[in-house]
């Protein structure tokens, strides 16, 4: 559930930019000072990277899970193994747009 959405066309933190809006920017954080802004912006800024290489990371695991059940258990010991290092790399790459 959104609830955050000033309703401008560039609002940071809206989902759905349906119907009718502003223009002007989002004013979503007028009121908090602007330090304070900058790293919440920031902050978003990562989790939108991170929701972005984790969702690479699950494509890539569905194209793995896809193989399962496989009746060779080295072959799915690989696989497992594979998807826990696709989420690793995923998380290790948190601070790079920082
Ligand atoms: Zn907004």
């Amino acid at each position: 559930m959104n609830t955050l959405d000033c309703r401008d066309h560039s609002c940071r933190f809206s989902r759905d930019k349906s119907g009718q809006r502003t223009n002007g920017g989002c004013r979503c954080l007028k009121t908090v000072p602007e330090e304070l802004r900058m790293k919440i912006h920031a902050t978003f800024h990562v989790l939108e990277l991170q929701v972005g290489r984790l969702t690479e990371a699950l494509k890539k695991i569905d194209a793995m899970r896809k193989r399962l059940p496989d009746p060779d258990f080295a072959e799915q010991k690989n696989t497992a193994s594979g998807i826990a290092e696709i989420i690793q790399a995923a998380l290790s790459e948190k601070k790079e747009g920082v």
